[in-house]
């Protein structure tokens, strides 16, 4: 895949419409388009890096940074009393689908543990 095939680099680009909840120049958030949750957004890096087994040792800041802005966004939709998860479904037996790393940002009802 090229980066001009990427839904969620097109989304970064703005040349693919979502509903923000966050922007900058590291990352963009928007609500998920099959929310599984009332809050369900997800936090991209305007990088293009496929999964997480795309990372290493050069992407700490990276790495650091979306979770930080992942607990911000959160608490700025309204997740601090009652939490939230924060999920990175990495290939597909982990059902990742879009293969763009993005942090699921869950929220506004319970949420079971163990996950599906
Ligand atoms: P994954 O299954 O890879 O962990 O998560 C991908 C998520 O992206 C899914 O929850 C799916 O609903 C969401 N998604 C896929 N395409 C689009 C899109 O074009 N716009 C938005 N807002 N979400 C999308
Ligand atoms: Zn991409």
């Amino acid at each position: 895949m090229t980066v001009s095939d990427c839904v969620f680099c097109r989304i970064a680009a703005g040349e693919i419409p979502a509903r923000l909840a966050h922007s900058d120049e590291l990352c963009v958030a928007f609500h998920d388009l099959n929310p599984q949750a009332p809050v369900h957004v997800l936090v991209v890096p305007r990088r293009h890096v496929a999964s997480l087994f795309d990372t290493g040792e050069g992407d700490r800041a990276l790495l650091g940074e979306l979770v930080l802005r992942a607990s911000a966004i959160a608490r700025s939709l309204g997740l601090a009393e009652d939490g939230f998860r924060l999920v990175v479904n990495t290939l597909a037996g982990a059902g990742q689908s879009v293969f763009h790393l993005h942090l699921h940002i869950l929220g506004g009802r319970p949420l079971a543990w163990p996950p599906g």
